[in-house]
Parts: C-alpha cells; sequence; structure tokens
C-alpha cells in the first residue's frame, strides 16, 4: 500500500507517518520548498523516521504539483493534512488562510479526481468549524458556526470533500477532529505554549506565562489516537464523516493547573493574562460526541489528558536541559 499526506511535516503528518510505516505502508510526503529545510523535518527526526519517507517537493496552492506527485506516487491513500491551522494568525492572514485550507483542500480533490480517482482520500477537517455551538454537545449533525478565517476555510475544505463524493464518487472522507495535542505540537499552540512554558520556569530559565483566554474550554486529545482514527475512516467499504473526540471538555486553566502541578508548581504563581493574546472573536468551548466512530469503526482514544500533558512537560524539560547542557559545552 502507498500512502500520500499533505502536510507530513507537521504534528499529525508526522504520527500518522509512523503508524502507517509500522502497518507497512510506503509513505511519500508533500512538503514545501522552504530555506530552513533541514529543520522543517525535525517532527519525523524526532520520530526517527526521517530518512523512511520519501519527501516531494509541492505546494497545495499550485495545482500543477499536486497533480505530478499524485500521478509519480500512485497513491491507494490520500490524507490532505496540510494547512495554516493556527486560528489566530487566520486574522492576520485570512486571504492566505483561504487559499491553502480552503482551496487547498480543493486543489488536492481536483489532483485525485484527475490523475488518481480511485484513491482513498481522507480531509483534515475540524470542530473549529462548530464556533459558536448550537448544540451542548457536537456531532455529525450539529449545525456549524464558523468564528474565524481558519474555521470558514475549513467548511469549504470539507463541504468540498463531502461534495467530491457525492459529485463524483470518490471515497472521500472527512474526519471532523477536535483539538488534538503531543510534544510535537506546535509551540503557538495553547497547550504546548504551557507545557513548554513549565519546562522553562521549573528549569529557572523563565519566570511568568501570559496567556490570553484561560476560561475557553476544549475538548482535547492525543494526536497519535487521533492518527489512528483518520486511517480507520479508509479502511471502510463507504466513505463518509466522523466527529472524533473524548467527550470530556476542560478549560485552559484547569489544563494549566495539571501542567504546572506535574513539576511541583502552583499555576496562580506564574500565569498572567495579556489582552495581546486574546481574539477577535473566541470559541467558548467545544464538547466533541464520538459516538458514531466509536460504532463504526471501533475507534476509542486510549491517553487521558493527564497522562499527554504529563508526556509533553517532560518532553519539553528533555529539550530545554539537552539545550542547557550544549549551552555549558
Ligand atoms: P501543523 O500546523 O502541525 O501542520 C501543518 C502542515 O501543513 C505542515 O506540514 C505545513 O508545512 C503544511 N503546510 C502549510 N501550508 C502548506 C502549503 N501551502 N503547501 C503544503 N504544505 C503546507 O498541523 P497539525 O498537524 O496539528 O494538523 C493537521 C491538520 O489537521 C491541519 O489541516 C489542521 O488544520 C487540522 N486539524 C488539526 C487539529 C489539531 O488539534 N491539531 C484539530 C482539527 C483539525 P511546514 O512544516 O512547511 O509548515
Ligand atoms: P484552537 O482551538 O485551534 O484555537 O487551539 P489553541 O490551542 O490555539 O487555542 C485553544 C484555546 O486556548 C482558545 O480558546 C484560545 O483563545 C485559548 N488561549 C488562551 N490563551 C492562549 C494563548 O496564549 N495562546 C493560544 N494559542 N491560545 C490561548
Amino acid at each position: 500500500m502507498r500512502a500520500l499526506i499533505t502536510g507530513v511535516t507537521g504534528q499529525d503528518g508526522a504520527y500518522l507517518a509512523q503508524l502507517l510505516l509500522d502497518k507497512g505502508y510506503e509513505v511519500f510526503g508533500l512538503m514545501r520548498r522552504s530555506s530552513s529545510s533541514d529543520v522543517v523535518g525535525e517532527r519525523l527526526r524526532w520520530l526517527g523516521i526521517l530518512d523512511r519517507v520519501t519527501l516531494i517537493d509541492g505546494n497545495l496552492i499550485d495545482l500543477s504539483s499536486l497533480i505530478r506527485t499524485v500521478q509519480e506516487v500512485g497513491p491507494d491513500e490520500v490524507y490532505n493534512l496540510a494547512a495554516q491551522s493556527f486560528v489566530k494568525s487566520s486574522w492576520n492572514q485570512p486571504l492566505l488562510t483561504g487559499q491553502v485550507t480552503g482551496l487547498g483542500a480543493a486543489n488536492m480533490l481536483e489532483a485525485v479526481r484527475i490523475a488518481r480517482p480511485r484513491a482513498r482520500f481522507y480531509q483534515a477537517s475540524s470542530s473549529e468549524m462548530f464556533g459558536l455551538i448550537q448544540e451542548q454537545v457536537q456531532s455529525e449533525t450539529t449545525p456549524f458556526y464558523p468564528r474565524s478565517p481558519y474555521a470558514v476555510a475549513k467548511l469549504y475544505a470539507h463541504w468540498s470533500t463531502v461534495n467530491y463524493r457525492e459529485s463524483f464518487g470518490l471515497h472521500a472522507s472527512s474526519g471532523i477532529l477536535f483539538n488534538h495535542e503531543s510534544p510535537l505540537r506546535g509551540i503557538e499552540f495553547v497547550t504546548r505554549k504551557v507545557t513548554d512554558a513549565v519546562a522553562r520556569i521549573r528549569l529557572g530559565l523563565q519566570s511568568e506565562l501570559l496567556l490570553g483566554n484561560i476560561d475557553a474550554k476544549r475538548d482535547w486529545g492525543h494526536a497519535r489516537d487521533y492518527v489512528r482514527a483518520m486511517w480507520l475512516m479508509l479502511q471502510q467499504d463507504q466513505p463518509d464523516d466522523y466527529v472524533v473526540a473524548t467527550g470530556r471538555t476542560t478549560s485552559v486553566r484547569e489544563m494549566c493547573e495539571i501542567a504546572f502541578a506535574h513539576v511541583g508548581l502552583n499555576m496562580a504563581d506564574f500565569v498572567r493574562t495579556d489582552p495581546r493574546y486574546l481574539r477577535p472573536a473566541e470559541v467558548d468551548v467545544l464538547l466533541g460526541d464520538a459516538s458514531k466512530a466509536r460504532r463504526v469503526l471501533g475507534w476509542q482514544p486510549e491517553i487521558s489528558l493527564e497522562a499527554m500533558i504529563a508526556e509533553m512537560v517532560e518532553a519539553d524539560l528533555a529539550r530545554h536541559r539537552a539545550q542547557l547542557l550544549v549551552r555549558q559545552g
């Protein structure tokens, strides 16, 4: 089996590549050109799989590169994970976000339709599409109400996926994934920002942590659990859409308490709020109902929030200790 992953250098791309390699797949990844290509593969290197993934030069906004890549690889499965994925940046770069996160998915669907229509397709949709929630617990049937340019772009990509399935019979599935984190999460996202700061404070490298809205609540799971759900979706005879979530929601404040407590510190001594980190429109609370994924895919999360935060804090402590050793010669 051959898989093509866009966004292979991101958090989910790296864990998904690892999962597929373990299952015996040949894994190809689309990588956009960067002047720092030595560090772009860092997550794959961290997992020890950089040399086992074939990286192909391409960009989601360049349809010709996508068609050529799909032709060259001839994948059985295509996972479209690439995106401008940070909600806060989407207000600063709304058009780029629309081009990459929204139209980019349509480009990928076109490339598959033109060059490899029998490949199975996965679209990385997001719980951010529920935004201003219309139901207390969100499932596949909950109406969407996007609250950011990111969420608007994801909604376009989601409906394009549904539309290509219905119009052209593509085996295209959309995973509506709630927030998922790991030691490989980008440092700008709140869990990783917190675990990195906790490690730095513990090691005496930082004295306070500035955050935005700490009353926001998210349904946080672990990326390693969530990439398994992506794969399971493409193993079904029929393509479909699935919510993937833990069914537990936690505030940023409580998540911080867990992280600080892991190293024996009290968050109230270090956390300050700063309006710079507030957003023009907030998603106050998300809570997912993944009973369809449980029933049809046999999927369920295995890693608790506490275990995940502990793993992330430990990984950040190890990173900073290693850097300190290098600096001390
Ligand atoms: P990351 O931000 O870690 O990774 C995004 C990936 O997209 C990177 O590999 C990045 O490349 C790549 N990329 C960005 N722009 C382009 C482009 N123009 N052409 C080609 N590649 C590009 O995201 P995650 O791994 O966390 O998320 C994976 C997907 O799932 C994303 O689509 C995200 O929006 C979605 N999602 C994530 C959730 C989460 O909680 N993590 C929740 C729901 C959905 P580079 O390394 O060069 O920057
Ligand atoms: P998102 O759900 O995709 O936007 O993931 P984030 O991890 O970026 O944000 C999750 C929640 O944490 C949002 O409601 C943010 O407003 C809130 N939050 C509070 N302080 C911060 C902060 O300093 N950085 C980020 N990224 N989010 C914060």
